[in-house]
Order: structure tokens, then C-alpha cells, then sequence
């Protein structure tokens, strides 16, 4: 069992679940604000990034990652593992 941190999301999990079964991290979508700018553009912005002058907040919105992780296996067409589906930023081995 080892423990690493995604380099996407910067989240930490460990490869075997208390349970003993495998887990296979997919990065979470990442919260944002929706912001109507004084344009009218509608627009997201990271949760710390503050208002621009005039932009009023319209809520918050679950979005995709663009560099997402995702450690599910793809499988060739002959049923055979592929590796991961999509490898993200990477990980590091953390303990
Ligand atoms: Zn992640």
C-alpha cells in the first residue's frame, strides 16, 4: 500500500481502500463561481479569484477539470488492459 498526491487536484489517497480493495483516483470537478461580467459576459473564475469591478456572482458551478486524472483502467479492444484512462499532471509517490 502506498499513499500519493494527484498533481492535478493536489488531492492524497492511498492505492488499497481499509476494505483491501484497489482504488482507482479520478480527480473530483473543480468548484468555480459564475460570474456575469459588466459586459454581460458570463464567465467562471476560480473559488479565490476576487469579483472584477461591476461583475456580480451568480453562483457556484461544478466544472470539468481541463488536466484531469483519471486512474480507471481503458482496455484494449481484446479485453486486455491499456493503462490509465487519462494521466493528468501526474502523481508523487508520498508514502
Ligand atoms: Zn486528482
Amino acid at each position: 500500500m502506498s499513499r500519493f498526491r494527484c498533481l492535478t487536484c493536489l488531492g492524497e489517497y492511498e492505492d488499497v481502500l481499509p476494505d483491501g480493495n484497489l482504488y482507482f483516483h479520478a480527480c473530483p470537478p473543480a468548484t468555480k463561481k459564475q460570474v456575469k461580467l459588466l459586459d454581460q459576459t458570463i464567465t467562471t473564475l476560480p473559488l479565490a479569484t476576487a469579483l472584477p469591478v461591476g461583475a456580480t456572482l451568480l453562483g457556484l458551478v461544478a466544472e470539468e477539470r481541463a488536466n484531469k486524472r483519471d486512474e480507471n483502467i481503458k482496455l484494449n479492444p481484446d479485453g486486455t488492459a491499456a493503462g490509465i484512462l487519462t494521466p493528468g499532471a501526474g502523481q508523487l509517490k508520498i508514502g
